[in-house]
């Protein structure tokens, strides 16, 4: 089973032509409400491609939270560990402009309020405990902690970055970042040369960098071995989600027992598919479709 312990956010998506710059009001071209958050994006596109995958987070007492529930337990993840909070249910606003380049603003709500207690009694069984940066740090410790426990792998997407807890990561845990958050944890230079020095300082865990339209790069600590992963060319529509596209394959993958590069190979093509379509969790492949779109 895969646990992700992560964020729920009713998503506001604008589209707009560009995106406007400080002190500017634009009209958007059309706008749309739905289910978002890494978590559920990433529990979702999991869920969808065949894993059994349970969401530990939390939301409000409100419409939002209710919805997002409902949507989330529809693609098939269980939300028994999702508690309700005292707080309005995690919003995002999402400006997409017309090269699919888009912009994000988060507000936490009941995210900011998953604490460890919480965490700790709902990871339970697990072979891999997923987690991200939009729920608080004793919360992404306490999933690391309990994934240490059940002798889990640790797969960390610390997303939106801020600075890593100290002994968060070690040998076989799964550091996946895109380009910039690659950048803030260790610099400039080829990709290849940063992801073994973050290796390094995270105390040997595996690092898997997305590089957008590029794919992906795969450093695995036992051996020092580097995979690269080509994406499929695609016209991109919406990147908005491709990155939890990614996470949610990646670890179906791990769980169908593909090895780390298998694994995210199917990774990339999932992420690849998602950018060809608008919105997150609404555009996220089962299985079927993803194996339909590769022959296509
Ligand atoms: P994030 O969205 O977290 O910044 P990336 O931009 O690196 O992450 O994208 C994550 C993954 O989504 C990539 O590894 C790739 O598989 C897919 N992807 C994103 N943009 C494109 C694109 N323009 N063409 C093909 N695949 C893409």
């Amino acid at each position: 089973r895969v646990v992700v312990v992560g964020s729920l956010n009713v998503d506001r998506t604008f589209r707009v032509e560009r995106l406007p710059a400080a002190g500017h009001t634009i009209h958007a071209r059309s706008s749309s409400t739905a289910a978002g958050g890494k978590g559920a994006n990433q529990a979702v596109a999991a869920a969808l491609l065949g894993a059994d995958v349970a969401l530990v987070g939390a939301v409000g007492r409100d419409r939002g939270g209710d919805d997002l529930l409902a949507s989330v337990a529809a693609a098939g993840v269980d939300v028994t560990g999702v508690v309700r909070a005292d707080a309005p249910t995690g919003e995002a606003v999402v400006l997409v402009d017309a090269d699919a380049e888009n912009l994000i603003v988060v507000s936490g709500g009941a995210n900011l309020c998953l604490d460890a207690a919480a965490v700790t009694s709902a990871v339970r069984a697990a072979r891999f405990v997923v987690t991200g940066f939009e729920v608080p740090d004793d919360a992404v410790l306490a999933a690391a902690a309990r994934a240490r426990e059940l002798g889990a792998r640790f797969v960390l997407n610390p997303s939106p970055m801020r600075p890593l807890p100290g002994g968060l990561l070690g040998p076989g845990a799964l550091l996946v970042v895109n380009e910039h958050e690659l950048a803030m944890l260790a610099g400039d230079g080829p990709v290849a040369g940063r992801a073994d020095a973050a290796s390094a300082r995270f105390g040997g865990c595996d690092v898997l960098v997305t590089l957008g339209a590029r794919g992906a790069l795969l450093h695995e600590a036992a051996g020092g071995r580097t995979a690269e992963l080509v994406a499929p060319r695609v016209d991109a529509v919406d990147t908005t989600g491709c990155g939890d596209a990614f996470m949610g394959a990646l670890v179906a993958g791990l769980a169908a027992d593909l090895d780390p590069a298998g694994a995210a190979a199917r990774a990339v093509e999932a992420g690849a598919y998602v950018a060809t379509r608008p919105g997150a969790q609404g555009s996220y492949p089962t299985s079927e479709e993803l194996t339909r779109w590769r022959r296509a």
